[in-house]
């Protein structure tokens, strides 16, 4: 790796673990696996998808329609 190719790989990583703190904190806090959009439960199918999620999948979808 290139000192370039690193940097992005440290940032990136950087950020996964930025999410895992959230994630661990919603789980302290009791707000794990609930939508910060709509309040709902968040699949646990997605959760397991994507542990780091702290949207569901509908309002994801709204989000990703709306950014169009
Ligand atoms: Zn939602």
């Amino acid at each position: 790796m290139n000192r370039e190719q690193s940097f992005l790989f440290l940032s990136r990583m950087d950020k996964y673990l930025q999410q895992i703190d959230r994630a661990l904190e919603m789980i302290e806090v009791g707000t794990y696996g609930i939508c910060r959009v709509c309040g709902k439960e968040i699949d646990e199918a997605r959760l397991k998808a994507v542990p780091t999620t702290r949207i569901c999948f509908t309002c994801k979808q709204n989000e990703a329609k709306a950014a169009r």
